[in-house]
């Protein structure tokens, strides 16, 4: 088996060399940013075929692409039946595109690309890496009927914080996760509570079903609940680690992958999300009634993220401008070329915010 990874230098790129190191599957492609040091030394051993870097200096591969339109060259280039999209943000959606376009499987970490086009892709192609998914579709195997389907959030780096704090927060506090160590940008998605509904996009998409809520479980341990139509309540458990559903999306199935749960040691209690907390909660059922409203919520979120990053907007201004965006752009992209054209313009909106 062979696998293309984008965004190799990330948190999930990162488990997925682990997981492939592990299980002996071969790596044709790397991409990484930034981060050279790290891709080099990824570069040593795995020997891929195929590089492409954000940033142009020397490397050591048969072939070595540089810049984001090398990504689609590469995935043209190489032969790897699947593509792990670990790129963060929008930037992961034209590998995306042009990944199922050439037929291969993409195992999805990039939520971003569900989220704005989830309904010009083809879902039987796309198999899930987020703990979330991967517990309904753990749920979801030889079930009886399914009513509703419930994920989990940790609730993030402010769910115990005082609501009047929030005004002062910093980005050292947004990113101080309790249970997970993943990338900047998803880490400030799950304090502001974008990141689930992101996830109930992804649900809607990858499982069909709006009938669908989640909750906030502190220690990250129960994934996902499935309530059945005959009463019956299933939770799928397994420690915060991402190698689990990374493992599965690249076919390594009924291995020991994790340590299990000790449920001795486990102490479960679930909370609703308050919207004065996370103000972006007022928009969850709209959005599920309008799937294709994502395109904006993500763009504001990811032009909104970047204002806070540097400096010239409060943790709480990521909210706002999401809430106005959605407001003022209201329309239903009806090509995959609108999506990048709305996307485009509810940034510029946002920058004028
Ligand atoms: P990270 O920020 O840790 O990693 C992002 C990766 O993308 C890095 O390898 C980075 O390279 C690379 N990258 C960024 N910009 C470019 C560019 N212009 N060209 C090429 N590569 C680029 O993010 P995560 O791993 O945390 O998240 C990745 C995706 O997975 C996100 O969509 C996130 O929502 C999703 N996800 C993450 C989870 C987690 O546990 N981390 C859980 C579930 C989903 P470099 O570092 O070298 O600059």
């Amino acid at each position: 088996m062979k696998i293309a990874v984008l965004g190799s230098t990330g948190s999930i790129g990162r488990n997925t060399l682990k997981i492939a190191r592990r299980y002996g599957i071969e790596v044709e492609v790397l991409v990484a940013g930034n981060n050279t040091e790290l891709l080099r030394r990824q570069i040593e051993e795995f020997r891929p075929r195929i590089v492409v870097s954000a940033q142009k200096v020397p490397l050591d591969a048969p072939k070595v692409l540089y810049g984001e339109g090398a990504i689609l060259e590469a995935l043209e280039l190489c032969e790897a039946p699947l593509v792990v999209n670990a790129l963060v943000g929008f930037l992961g959606l034209r590998p995306t595109i042009k990944a199922l376009e050439l037929g291969k499987r993409v195992a999805l970490a990039n939520k971003e690309s569900l989220v704005v086009a989830g309904e010009f892709l083809d879902k039987s192609k796309i198999t899930p890496i987020d703990s979330e998914h991967f517990g309904l579709w753990y749920l979801l195997q030889n079930r009886l009927s399914s009513k509703k389907l419930v994920i989990t959030a940790s609730g993030g780096a402010f769910r115990d914080w005082e609501v009047e704090w929030l005004e002062q927060a910093t980005l050292q506090d947004a990113l101080k996760h309790p249970n997970w160590a993943m990338g900047p940008k998803i880490t400030i998605d799950s304090a502001t509570m974008v990141n689930k509904l992101f996830e109930l996009l992804e649900a809607y998409w990858l499982f069909g079903n709006r009938n669908l809520d989640a909750v906030i479980e502190p220690t990250s341990t129960i994934h996902a609940i499935v309530e059945h139509s005959d009463g019956s309540t299933t939770f799928h458990a397994s420690i915060p680690d991402m190698k689990l559903p990374i493992a599965y999306a690249l076919g390594v199935k009924n291995r020991p992958i994790l340590t299990p749960v000790n449920l001795l040691d486990l102490r479960l209690e679930f909370r609703s999300i308050d919207k004065r907390r996370y103000p972006v909660w007022a928009l969850k059922e709209d959005l599920l009634a309008r799937p294709f409203m994502g395109v904006v919520v993500n763009a504001a979120n990811e032009a909104a993220i970047k204002r806070f990053i540097d400096g010239n907007f409060g943790f709480l201004d990521i909210a706002y401008s999401i809430l106005k965006a959605y407001e003022k752009f209201d329309r239903k992209p009806a090509t995959l070329e609108d999506i990048f054209a709305l996307d485009k313009e509810v940034r510029e909106y946002v920058a004028t915010l």
